[in-house]
């Protein structure tokens, strides 16, 4: 099975998700997100690559939030 990766509208936490889904349950906070563009960070990742995609979507998040002050509401 492959996952797509997404973005917890309400914690900002990364996800994976099962491909294809409309929705999806924050890992983190557990709130349900209805999935859209701008939350698929990615996808059609292999089972065995998630948390490797995963830790790279956050240190490049990271990195970007520095930046910017992670002034996200
Ligand atoms: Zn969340």
């Amino acid at each position: 099975m492959n996952y797509d990766i997404f973005l917890c509208k309400k914690c900002a936490a990364v996800c994976a998700g099962r491909e294809g889904a409309s929705t999806f349950k924050c890992c983190h906070c557990g709130a349900a997100n209805r999935i859209d563009r701008s939350l698929k960070l990615a996808s059609c990742v292999e089972s065995k690559n998630v948390s490797g995609v995963i830790a790279r979507i956050k240190m490049a998040r990271a990195d970007k939030d520095q930046h910017l002050g992670n002034g996200r509401a």
